[in-house]
């Protein structure tokens, strides 16, 4: 990470953290209060940089998508998936993520009775979706309203998978107790005789760093793990915290050993606040070739995500970079047609910087971020 000390601005480093935290909000909780003055890493997560006071980024990469169907909470951009989000806070802000910014605290904050009336009956309404996932936010922050939801989403026939995306378990490892798994295994029932119709409930844990990995968040996770509810490790690629593939084989090692699977490895967003934390893609691609020799390893699957989708990217993948206003972007060919994120999204357009090809696949183009130091100005 680079030093403050050269900045051109002549405030001092405790003057810019202080006007920060003026401008983006600020979260711990007890649990990783006591965890950032023990681990770097973790602290660079939580700690309010002078680095997040540089002009950058977007503080609502997804709330277009919020709305869907004029519907608080819910989202849809795939066939096959609708995301509910049945809370909006978190109870501590990742300094990488848009929740910390303040143009969002005046938002609704839950989904009302009436939001989960109409969300379960779109979802009724079209067997093709398969999957729901519940993500935030963060869903655990709110066990009774997430089981209210999981009550209306488990019973409709055409639904598969149920994912909870979390990063509670981390915060709070805490409120994960015998009683909160046994609800979340309810929603698991295995069919022997027609497999095809079981549904299943797992969790995807949001994970960056081994340090986070505490025994009591181990613990934690344990509770779900021993009940069949599979846990799945998503991380965040994170400039100065685990851009090396020491750090990601070491966490994706932590994880295998003690049940969760390796799942997504994600590029950093371009929100805001965040140009600090973001290196290139091409970084991400190097971490990846050079763990595709481990085992296990490389289950991770390489991301970075757009107001349209997931894009994947695999070891030596080429990229083609453009230059737009100066800056360095990645366009891509999507596997989404126009057509189809129009109809899924509500939308009456495309998001700025997609275009369609001849074929009517949606053409993206992502903002790439650096690997050189980061200078204040
Ligand atoms: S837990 Fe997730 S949604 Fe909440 S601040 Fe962190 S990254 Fe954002």
């Amino acid at each position: 990470m680079s030093s403050v000390s050269d900045r051109p601005t002549g405030k001092t480093e405790r003057e810019m953290v202080r006007e920060v935290i003026g401008k983006y909000r600020t979260k711990i909780s007890p649990s990783l209060t006591r965890l950032v003055k023990r681990s770097d890493a973790v602290a660079k997560q939580f700690m309010p940089s002078p680095f997040e006071s540089l002009n950058f980024g977007t503080d609502k990469p997804f709330e277009e998508g919020k709305n869907n169907q004029g519907i608080y909470g819910l989202e849809r951009v795939y066939e096959d998936r609708a995301v509910l989000t049945p809370y909006f806070e978190c109870s501590a802000y990742c300094r990488y993520c848009f929740k910390k910014s303040r143009t969002l605290a005046g938002e609704a904050k839950r989904m009302s009775d009436e939001n989960i009336d109409q969300a379960i009956r779109f979802i009724e309404s079209d067997d093709r979706i398969r999957t729901v996932l519940i993500t935030g936010g963060d869903p655990f922050v709110d066990a009774p309203l997430l089981e209210k939801v999981l009550d209306r989403v488990f019973p409709i026939p055409h639904i598969r998978n149920i994912r909870i995306g979390t990063r509670n378990i981390l915060f709070s490892p805490e409120t994960v107790t015998e009683e909160l798994a046994d609800m979340i295994a309810r929603y698991k029932r295995i069919d022997e005789g027609q497999p095809h119709l079981s549904k299943n409930i797992s969790i995807g844990l949001s994970i960056n760093h081994v340090d986070e990995l505490t025994p009591q968040v181990v613990q934690a996770y344990q509770r779900f793990i021993r009940r069949g509810v599979s846990v799945r490790g998503q991380v965040v690629l994170l400039k100065g915290v685990n851009d090396n593939a020491q750090a990601i084989r070491e966490l994706a090692e932590a994880f295998l050993s003690t049940g969760i699977v390796p799942y997504y490895l994600f590029h950093c967003m371009p929100v805001v606040g965040a140009k600090h934390f973001r290196t290139s893609v091409q970084k991400g691609i190097q971490i990846i070739q050079d763990l595709a020799a481990y085992s296990g390893t490389t289950a991770f699957q390489y991301v970075y995500v757009t107001p349209v989708g997931k894009h994947r990217i695999g070891p030596n993948h080429p990229l083609d970079y453009v230059e737009i206003d100066g800056e360095r972007f990645i366009r891509a060919t999507t596997p989404y047609k126009a057509a189809d994120y129009l109809k899924f999204s509500d939308s009456e357009k495309l998001p700025p910087l997609h275009d369609v090809d001849e074929n009517g696949y949606i053409v993206s183009h992502y903002l790439d971020g650096h690997d050189e130091e980061e200078v204040l100005r």
